[in-house]
């Protein structure tokens, strides 16, 4: 009974709920420093990005500038009509690479918002995590001094079992000679020879140790 107990206790031990509670703060705390490292990631390449389409921008620039000037001092009209055509590429590319780097800029912002949130929930996340660390402490604890009160308890049952059972053994030795115990032998009882019936000898062995004595002389039988 007290030793089910126990089983209990230590299952309830494994099985605390603030164990599974522990685990899922855990990964909520991973999960939030998985996002922030990603972001971080995607912001580092958004400005390398950013960065070569100002580089490509200025390089743009440049040749427009150029180009223009060329445009003031030509005096054919099919040279000028390539030189047209060819400042038209020039702001085509700057219109793209505008657009590229607005789309950086506006998906850097976008992380930086994320990013912000993200650090303000780690803050969280680990805080909880230190709550659910002491909690499932102090469960633990709880446990462990519920298994200790059984396990006393255990102890003193089995002293106390002691002392009944020594107590009834030298009362039957007192009694009986010495001789506290008999062996049961084709159906006779060692102390007093007494001859017990089939139904008495199956109901004897089904008793526990203590209750199992003669009806006559009242020893301890073995069998
Ligand atoms: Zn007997």
């Amino acid at each position: 009974m007290l030793d089910t107990t126990l089983e209990q206790l230590r299952h309830q031990f494994i099985t605390l709920p603030e164990r599974e509670a522990l685990v899922a703060a855990q990964k909520n705390l991973a999960d939030c420093v998985a996002q922030i490292a990603s972001g971080e990631t995607r912001q580092q390449v958004l400005e390398g990005e950013l960065g070569k389409a100002e580089a490509n921008g200025s390089v743009l620039r440049k040749k427009q500038e150029r180009l223009e000037l060329q445009m003031k001092t030509v005096i054919a009209s099919r040279e000028a009509e390539a030189l047209q055509h060819e400042i038209h590429t020039v702001s085509a590319e700057m219109n793209s690479v505008d657009e590229e780097s607005l789309a950086f800029m506006e998906e850097s912002e976008r992380i930086d918002v994320t990013l912000v949130a993200a650090r303000g929930a780690l803050v969280q996340f680990q805080a909880a995590e230190i709550a659910a660390i002491a909690s499932l402490h102090e469960a633990e604890e709880y446990k462990k001094a519920e298994a200790r009160d059984v396990e006393e308890k255990r102890q003193r049952f089995a002293e106390t079992l002691d002392e009944k059972w020594s107590a009834a053994y030298e009362l039957r030795r007192s009694q009986h000679k010495g001789i506290a115990v008999a062996k049961v032998k084709n159906h006779v009882c060692g102390g007093c020879h007494l001859d017990l019936s089939t139904s008495e000898v199956d109901l004897l062995k089904k008793e526990t140790d203590e209750n199992r004595e003669c009806p006559n002389c009242a020893r301890w039988l073995v069998f």
